[in-house]
């Protein structure tokens, strides 16, 4: 059926402002169907006057009027769409934005398992048949609706047999399309799940077209988009055919119902109870039926297609983030201190076998500086992504300045805790603005300062236009080392509390890995820090260390001391080369 239920819930409040419009709306409409049905009285009354042998002057007053109705009623019908169209598309802009804050507030976990293919079609593909479905719904079904209900008053009172066969048949034609459209309701909802899935799959490749081609996965990936639309093609006949069939439906009334408009009309013209400007309205009448009911039957289809929409937009509003916010304390300025209390986390909750962290215990003193060793995979960003809370651990506690994390402003929290990944993410946009994440309140002056402590002028200098230089997105065409360059400048730009700096594993050259060192020492000052750390000479700042192996905490103390214990892991580390070990 059409979820007209659903989609009120979902969409009066965005409708509400436009009532006004809605009221005009209504009015232009309503006259302009009177006024289409007017017109077929004009040419009755014309046609028995002519054969009456009325007056030339007589007549032509009735034929301008039957032209200047025409041409209002093209433009009423255009207004009206208009008007629709304009109402249902402000609306679902404005639902647009509320969807895409609403997706920009849900976890990291919802992120990850939705490609942006696929989230693209959520937010634009099915909120735009939401806006169809407005300007559908009213102009096209309730207009049509009050039309064919107009054409049957008129039609009985020009003969009520011929009105009451074609009500019967109109009647049955429509419990047969409802019928139908109970049926392909489920078709157009698979069609458009495969369809978002092909656009997602596709969003997914093209992100990553240097992978595949270089990996040689060119042919894999052809043929599982081969699979999408082998499963797409017989769908998508299915969903036709549904629409043949409703099809069908509706020329077969047309079909009749004229039939039977000449044979009564016929009849009772030759009886004597019609004129033949009476048979004309009449024939005039049942055409003008088969038109909305063609529309109301195209429009069932779109609706079916909104159906669906519906339900996938209120599912993505219903989404709720897995992060708890209490957003009730805020951090202090300075350096902060940070602890993990017996936190155990997996990244994926409902079976939770895969455990990530087990029971880890730590705390740091606010400004110490803690090297955070471990193998690949032990759980190093992780710990990393639960203190910006993009995760949250489902037992134990992290605490940030003495709070935990789900008690503290998001917004202060992320302001106050920074973060430095592997990889940095870069922008298409000036340096400027890469540096200042499109801040427009942080000056040049200050820009130039924080540069200048970093020791990075020369750098800047080297650029051709400085800091309105224009970067490529992804990896900007920097060079690792000075991707790593700008994002400390970032950071230190937002003066944290604590920094995570997941340090890069790739070699740099001997210049740029000083220029980072030194750049380093400056971020590091005055500030609490973990450093996950693949070099030595990275350790070798740090105050405290602590090895991570499979989750777990397997040692932790002063570097001085543990370095100096023979039996100590780190010592050995030390001894035989980190990256071999942890390698
Ligand atoms: P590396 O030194 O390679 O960066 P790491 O110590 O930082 O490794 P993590 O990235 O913390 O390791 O990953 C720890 C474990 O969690 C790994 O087994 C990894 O497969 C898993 N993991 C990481 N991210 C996710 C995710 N988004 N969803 C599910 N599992 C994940
Ligand atoms: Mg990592």
């Amino acid at each position: 059926m059409i979820p007209i239920r659903s989609y009120l819930r979902l969409f009066s409040g965005y409708l509400r402002p436009f009532r006004r419009t809605a009221v005009l709306l209504a009015v232009v409409l309503f006259t302009a169907i009177g006024l289409q049905l007017v017109n077929p009285q004009l040419i009755k009354a014309f046609i028995d006057g002519a054969i009456a042998g009325d007056d030339f002057s007589s007549l032509v007053p009735i034929a301008v009027a039957f032209m200047v109705i025409a041409v209002i009623n093209q433009g009423l019908m255009v207004w009206a769409t208009y008007l629709a169209e304009q109402v249902g598309w402000s609306a679902t802009n404005q639902m647009r934005v509320d969807l895409a804050d609403h997706v920009l507030h849900l976890d990291m976990g919802f992120h990850k398992s939705t490609s942006p293919g696929a989230l693209i079609e959520r937010i634009d593909g099915d909120v735009t048949a939401l806006s169809n479905f407005f300007s559908s719904m009213i102009i096209k079904v309730i207009g049509n609706a009050v039309l064919i209900l107009g054409i049957m008053v008129l039609l009985w009172r020009e003969s009520w047999i011929i009105g009451l066969s074609v009500s019967v048949l109109i009647l049955i034609t429509f419990i047969g399309l409802f019928r139908l459209h109970g049926v392909t309701v489920p078709w157009q909802k698979a069609i458009r799940a495969t369809s978002a899935e092909m656009y997602g799959f596709i969003g997914e490749q093209i992100d990553g077209t240097e992978d595949i081609e270089a990996n040689g996965a060119t042919g894999y990936m052809i043929s599982r988009f081969d699979a999408i639309q082998r499963r797409w093609l017989p769908e998508t006949v299915r969903g036709w055919t549904g629409w043949a069939m409703m099809w069908s439906a509706a020329m077969t009334l047309y079909f009749a119902s004229l039939a039977v408009g000449f044979v009564l009309g016929a009849w009772q013209f030759t009886t004597g109870i019609l004129t033949i400007g009476g048979v004309y309205i009449v024939l005039q009448y049942i055409q003008m039926v088969h038109r909305p009911v063609e529309q109301i039957r195209e429009e069932l289809i779109d609706l079916q297609k909104a159906g669906a929409s519906i339900e996938r937009v209120q599912e993505l509003f219903d989404r709720e983030s897995q992060l708890t916010r209490r957003d009730s304390k805020t951090l202090p300025s300075g350096p902060l201190a940070v602890g993990f209390e017996s936190v155990t986390f997996s990244y994926n909750d409902d079976g939770g076998k895969e455990t990530v962290l087990d029971d880890v215990n730590f705390s740091i003193a606010p400004g110490r500086v803690v090297g955070l060793l471990g193998r690949t995979g032990s759980g190093k960003s992780t710990i990393a992504r639960l203190l910006t809370h993009l995760h949250e651990p489902q037992q134990g506690s992290v605490q940030i300045g003495g709070h935990d994390t789900r008690d503290i402003d998001l917004v202060d929290l992320r302001h106050r805790v920074a973060m430095v990944t592997q990889d940095v993410q870069l922008f298409r946009a000036t340096i400027r603005e890469n540096l200042t994440f499109f801040d427009p309140t942080i000056s040049d002056d200050r820009l130039h300062e924080v540069i200048e402590r970093l020791e990075l002028a020369d750098w800047l200098g080297s650029l051709p236009n400085g800091l309105d230089t224009v970067l490529e997105s992804g990896s900007g065409g920097l060079s690792a080392g000075q991707a790593q360059l700008l994002a400390f400048t970032r950071v230190f730009l937002r003066d944290p509390g604590v920094v995570v700096l997941d340090e890069a594993s790739s070699r740099l050259d001997p210049a740029t890995e000083a220029l980072l060192e030194r750049a380093i020492d400056h971020l590091l000052e005055d500030r609490t820090a973990i450093v996950i750390a693949h070099r030595l000479s990275t350790v070798n700042r740090a105050d405290d260390i602590i090895i991570l192996d499979d989750g777990r905490v397997i040692e932790a103390g002063r570097r001085k001391d543990l370095a100096a214990a023979p039996e100590s892991l780190l010592s050995s580390l030390l001894a035989t080369g980190m990256e071999e070990v942890l390698a």
